[in-house]
């Protein structure tokens, strides 16, 4: 059995490419759960008594609505 020439080139591209998207997938489903599970401080102002999160692991942030300092509430 003869395949053809344009054949050849075809099939080893087609697998390229599907290898490409299967790590595309793998690697969007394992960043997700990562996101979502990281931890967040939540501070409350003692000012204005708004409540706003925070992804850095600072001591102290500042308010975005009156720009004071504040704690992180403890967990
Ligand atoms: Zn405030």
């Amino acid at each position: 059995m003869a395949l053809p020439i344009s054949w050849l080139i075809l099939i080893p591209m087609v697998l390229y490419i599907l290898g490409i998207l299967c790590c595309g997938v793998y690697y969007g489903m394992e960043r997700l759960p990562r996101r979502s599970t990281k931890k967040a401080n939540i501070y409350r102002c003692s000012e204005c008594k708004v409540v706003y999160v925070d992804l850095r692991k600072v001591p102290l942030t500042r308010c975005p609505h009156c720009r004071c300092l504040n704690e992180a509430i403890k967990r």
